[in-house]
């Protein structure tokens, strides 16, 4: 089953001419979430040709311009098709005022069901087959939220030699032990799935921060994570200014990787006072903590795979 996270936009405050605002696609074989939408979000969507009109669930971490902008024209855009399935818009208190007032006073045609949720708790927000979508708060100037999207686990690994040996025939009997079943073998002794199964595998798991103070609390909502996509908004030498507007450093998510164990930390949200080239500065700082960083750019694309 194919997971990618595609990045529509990775700039924070403002939109510049190579990069669009916050925005992260999650593809989970052909269904498509989408993490924030600010400016530019559809053009990246276009580029990229996406069959993005059939958006399940828009996450939205807080309502600040830089990540809601963008949404307006999804919703407007998506009646192009035709789709019986609702789409969800899940975050923070005032996200329904905001989506609806859009939709009041720019007179937008939409001919789907739209279902608003605000969260009210953290935990879980969102549940699909064979995954769900858990909501945490983070530290920002206004309720914001960080959000971890994650596979149920899979059965151990089959060992068919192990079957054969236990005297299992190959056939219905294999599909039942793999199923989690007790079966009885041609002997007549009965053949439990742990006999033949290596441990159990976890799945996969993609998590989306943006926006907050770097704080310990956050390393165990994302922990495990196989992409961790994270605000890199300063680099280190602007620590002070980023605590006083509630942001945090590259440094600051690579600190939250290392202890959060992620596989890979994708930074995201620069400040528009960086250059390309002084991102090369910050993501330098970001894997002396944590190696396995990289910079997300706009269209970059993430395949997440399976561990084992
Ligand atoms: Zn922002
Ligand atoms: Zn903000």
């Amino acid at each position: 089953m194919n997971l990618e996270a595609f990045i529509l936009g990775c700039g924070g405050m403002m939109p510049l001419p190579n990069r669009h605002l916050t925005s992260v696609l999650l593809r989970r074989e052909g269904e498509l979430f989408l993490f924030d939408g600010g400016e530019g979000t559809q053009v990246s969507l276009r580029r990229l040709n996406l069959r993005w009109k059939k958006i399940s669930v828009i996450f939205v971490s807080h309502t600040h311009a830089d990540h809601v902008t963008g949404i307006p024209g999804l919703l407007m855009l998506s009646s192009q098709v035709d789709r019986d399935d609702p789409l969800y818009i899940i975050g923070p208190p005032r996200i329904a005022e905001y989506i609806e007032t859009s939709r009041r006073v720019l007179d937008m045609y939409i001919n789907y069901e739209i279902i608003v949720r605000e969260i009210t708790e953290p935990g879980v927000v969102y549940e699909g087959e064979g995954f769900r979508v858990r909501a945490f708060p983070l530290r920002h100037t206004k309720p914001c939220y960080g959000y971890a999207f994650e596979e149920d686990g899979r059965p151990g690994e089959f060992h068919p030699e192990k079957a054969d040996a236990l005297g299992v025939p190959r056939g219905p009997l294999w599909s039942r032990l793999q199923a989690g079943e007790t079966v009885r073998a041609s002997g007549g002794a009965d053949v439990h799935p742990e006999d033949v199964l290596g441990a159990p595998r976890s799945g996969r798991k993609f998590s989306f921060v943006t926006d907050s103070l770097g704080f310990p609390e956050i390393a165990p909502e994302v922990a495990g994570s196989d992409l961790f996509v994270c605000e890199g908004m300063f680099e280190q030498a602007l620590l002070e200014s980023a605590r006083e507007k509630k942001h945090m450093t590259a440094e600051q998510a690579a600190r939250i990787a290392l202890a959060a164990q992620v596989k890979k930390l994708a930074l995201i949200h620069y400040s528009p006072r960086y250059t390309e080239y002084d991102l090369k500065r910050v993501l330098k700082e970001a894997q002396d903590i944590f190696p396995p960083t990289v910079l997300s750019r706009d269209r970059m694309v993430f395949p997440i795979e399976y561990e084992d």
